[in-house]
């Protein structure tokens, strides 16, 4: 035996830098489902079936293309329940004389693995991973000597590389981003097109039935299990993506509709986090669409902006922040989550349709998690921490190098603006804006103060008023404070009173 390859659960492309020169005849590849992995954080019941069945189709398929793959299912007696386990097992068993791996996404699964050339007495030749177009290496040249990390600078360096919407040194269209254009909201539409499912086939079916046994209390359903679980079907789902919704994704971009959660979104991030779909392929078949007249330019450079942009910022800013980004609390919030974020009962239209949306498909899209579960939980002063474990434990695409600059920096601000140029915090004027959620709440967007107003209101002046020693430098929230000076002591006072009467009821 020569090589033993670990490729992990996040890492299913024939691409990945781990199998380039492998030798299918002599080498292994040892790809395998662990409790460790399985339990660190309580994964939605769908995210667990998604990546088993995913890793258990992706094996076969290396075995059909000539690899020697050595797989542990997670009911396996003999599985050791973690990677250094499972990675013993293996070189016990084979004798393998180096172990190669691609760079993981996470500081926790980093950490173990640089254990392993003393624990297990073995070379490991842990290699980039290259599906990201912006290596570490080169988000720190990014980074070296800049005062701020604005992404929309970072993002046009992504452009000028990929030369995706460039012609020559200039963007198509003129300008950068169109991103004024995409904030319209939506209006019911039966007409759109249904985002395409896959029936389970039996590894899938085997898959449920495990996941089932073994994590019977996590959260979510495993109902109506229709991810793809091949890079086939993964194929599938970007080409209709292309051909069915790109057109109207730049528009509604920013809306929400009770009756319709996906609206013209991808649905993509999970076959793109875990490798079925290359970033920059995904990132040519959109620019493709455009070049032929099939979508227009905001919403095919909408679309390109999250991938290049924001996707690989995030990234680059999960891995330059370093494993203590976690504990940033900017705003030294202390509060529990609220319970009602792990079952969706309470009277808020707007929570309730979207933790119910999380826990039947493991999928919110990005305005729902950013203004409506993120926004509250800032508004709210809930612990970040707490924030970021819920985000990482509901969402089927969740993965922390992705998760946690999405929640800690993003939407909850706990960094302080390493990463955010102002906090996401909304009243429920924009949500009654961007959605309709409010027509069929118990609560009036439009009433500040009393028993039927939207709680959304006081706590956004409260969060405001609480926090105004920390944002009082913050001029793109100059606005704010200067409407807030306007009023009266007496409605500053009631909006206080409103808000933490509404807070000592929230557990
Ligand atoms: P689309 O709306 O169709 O967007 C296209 C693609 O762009 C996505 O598939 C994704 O690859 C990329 N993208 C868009 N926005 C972002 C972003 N802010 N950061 C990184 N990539 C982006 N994304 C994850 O992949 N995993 C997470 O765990 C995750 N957690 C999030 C938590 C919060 C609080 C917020 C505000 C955002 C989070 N995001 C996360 C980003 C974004 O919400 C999801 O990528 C998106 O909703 C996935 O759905 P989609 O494929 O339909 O995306
Ligand atoms: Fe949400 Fe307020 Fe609208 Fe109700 S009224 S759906 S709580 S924003």
């Amino acid at each position: 035996m020569a090589k033993l390859i670990l490729i992990l659960g996040d890492q299913l492309s024939e691409q990945i830098s781990s199998l380039k020169g492998a030798d299918r005849q002599c080498d292994a590849v040892l790809i395998c489902e662990v409790m460790a992995e399985a339990t660190y954080v309580g994964h939605h019941k769908k995210k667990i079936a998604f990546l088993f069945s995913a890793m258990r189709h992706f094996a076969d398929g290396l075995r059909q293309a000539g690899y020697q793959v050595r797989y542990t299912k997670i009911d396996d007696p003999e599985n050791a329940g973690s990677f250094t386990g499972e990675v013993r097992r293996a070189v016990d068993a084979l004798k393998p004389t180096s172990i190669c791996v691609t760079e993981p996404g996470e500081w926790r699964v980093l950490n173990e693995m640089k254990l392993w050339p003393e624990t297990l007495g073995l070379q490991v030749d842990m290699r980039d991973d290259t599906r990201f177009v912006c290596s570490h290496a080169d988000f720190e040249t990014w980074v070296a000597g800049r005062k701020s990390l604005t992404m929309e600078f970072f993002y046009r360096d992504m452009r000028r590389r990929t030369g995706l919407l460039m012609r020559g040194d200039e963007p198509i269209g003129g300008r950068w981003n169109f991103d004024a254009e995409n904030r319209k909201p939506a209006k019911p539409d039966l007409l759109r097109p249904r985002h395409p499912s896959f029936e389970p086939d039996a590894i899938t079916a085997e898959v449920l039935d495990n996941v089932g046994n073994l994590f019977p209390d996590n959260f979510g359903s495993l109902d109506g299990f229709r991810f793809a679980v091949t890079r086939a079907d993964a194929q599938t789902a970007l080409d209709s993506f292309v051909t069915d919704f790109l057109a109207g994704f730049g528009a509604t971009q920013d809306a929400m509709l009770q009756d319709d959660p996906y609206l013209n979104h991808s649905l993509l991030s999970f076959y793109i986090n875990i490798g079925f779909l290359d970033a920059l392929s995904v990132c040519r078949a959109a620019e493709r669409a455009y070049l032929e007249g099939n979508a227009p330019l905001n919403a095919v450079e909408g679309f390109i902006r999250q991938i290049i942009g924001w996707r690989e910022y995030m990234r680059g800013i999960y891995w330059h922040a370093g494993p203590s980004y976690v504990d940033n609390n900017f705003f030294q919030n202390t509060r529990p989550l609220p319970s009602f974020y792990w079952s969706g009962k309470t009277d808020m239209n707007c929570l309730s349709i979207v933790i119910t949306e999380t826990i039947d498909h493991a999928y919110a899209h990005h305005i729902q998690r950013l203004m409506i579960t993120g926004n509250f939980a800032l508004l709210a002063g809930v612990d970040p921490k707490a924030v970021h474990l819920w985000y990482l434990e509901v969402y089927a695409d969740a993965y922390e190098w992705v998760e946690l600059p999405n929640v800690v920096g993003m939407s909850q601000f706990a960094d302080g603006g390493l990463l955010g140029t102002k906090p996401y915090a909304a009243s429920g004027n924009y949500i009654d804006r961007m959605s309709d959620y409010c027509g069929t709440c118990r609560f009036n967007p439009k009433q500040r103060l009393g028993e039927n107003a939207c709680p959304f209101n006081a706590l956004y002046w409260d969060f405001l008023a609480r926090n105004r020693g920390r944002l009082r430098a913050n001029r793109r929230l100059a606005q704010p404070y200067a409407t807030w000076d306007r009023m009266d002591e007496g409605t500053q006072q009631d909006l206080r009173r409103q808000a933490a009467g509404f807070l000592a009821k929230l557990q």
